[in-house]
């Protein structure tokens, strides 16, 4: 489809100036396309031009888009909330987790995962009261507390920066989610590497890249008119 393969290679070109800019490597960040507004058709489309990282936000939608797409190489990842009570519909059908943000939903993950389940601890940088994840405060805490489970781990932080801030306040957001990663990696807990960082969507993912992102999660730029 021409408008997808278009907006991909505006993409493409995005993240390497980005990278440039930042003195990266093509190699340190992972472009997850986000498939969850768009039909299987488009999910399609975009794995056949060779994007295999995939993101959904509701069970039914990851459901529907995996009994489609059924290429082996394709590595799934959920990002948004996700309900205790759905935990065991989507658990062992993912790779990656992005919204680990409360106990009451590592119990459930713990209880129901086969295997070991890659998670990003989402963390509310900002402290919008209407945004879910950790307090940043919290995290350390939180991951100590983590240690006795045997089938999370934690192998980095998430965050959604606010919609309305400017470029200056996307900067200091990512940037203080990469300090919280650097701390935190240091205190080597054992199941939590914690040396990723899932920042950026369509609207900021040249200033998360800048900042040190290593999954980028973006959808509208992929598959906007
Ligand atoms: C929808 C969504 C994205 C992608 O957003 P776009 O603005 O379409 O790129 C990324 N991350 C999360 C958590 C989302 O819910």
């Amino acid at each position: 489809m021409q408008r997808i393969k278009k907006n991909a290679e505006a993409v493409e070109k995005q993240v390497a100036q980005s990278l440039i800019k930042a003195n990266r490597q093509k190699s340190e960040v992972q472009i997850i396309v986000v498939t969850k507004s768009v039909s299987v058709d488009d999910t399609q489309a975009i794995a056949a031009l060779g994007y295999h990282h995939l993101a959904e936000n509701r069970p039914e939608g990851l459901q529907l888009k995996q009994e489609a797409v059924t290429d082996p190489a394709i590595v799934w990842h959920y990002i948004g909330s996700l309900q205790t009570r759905k935990v065991k519909q989507v658990i062992n059908k993912i790779d990656y987790l992005h919204s680990l943000d409360r106990w009451s939903l590592a119990k459930e993950i713990e209880k129901r995962a086969d295997h070991v389940i890659r998670c990003f601890l989402q963390v509310n940088v900002t402290g919008e009261e209407s945004k879910s994840g950790l307090r940043p405060e919290e995290t350390e805490q939180f991951l100590s507390d983590l240690q006795s489970f045997n089938n999370i781990e934690v192998i980095g932080l998430m965050t959604m920066a606010p919609k309305e801030a400017d470029e200056e306040a996307l900067h200091k957001t990512f940037r203080s989610l990469k300090q919280l990663q650097e701390t935190l990696k240091q205190k080597a807990f054992s199941n939590a590497p914690c040396t990723e960082l899932s920042m950026g969507m369509s609207q900021d993912y040249p200033i998360a890249i800048e900042e040190g992102a290593t999954f980028v999660r973006i959808g509208t730029a992929f598959f906007e008119e």
